[in-house]
């Protein structure tokens, strides 16, 4: 499964952004959800996971 990850600047902050691999809306992770502590799940189309998104980066699996 391969996810989109951005971190967008808002505010001058690094926000990091996830598409949701089931409907594709654009949420947002806070720092628990993208080291995966805790899962994430879809407000619109029930989708949830708990990944670690900061490994899926490093390994080159999340489009930026
Ligand atoms: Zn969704």
């Amino acid at each position: 499964m391969a996810y989109t990850v951005r971190v967008v600047k808002r505010d001058g902050l690094d926000v990091s952004t996830l598409v949701c691999p089931g409907c594709g809306v654009r949420g947002d992770l806070d720092d628990d959800q993208f080291h995966g502590t805790i899962s994430v799940q879809c407000p619109d189309c029930g989708w949830h996971e708990t990944v670690d998104f900061s490994k899926e980066v490093r390994n080159g699996f999340v489009a930026t």
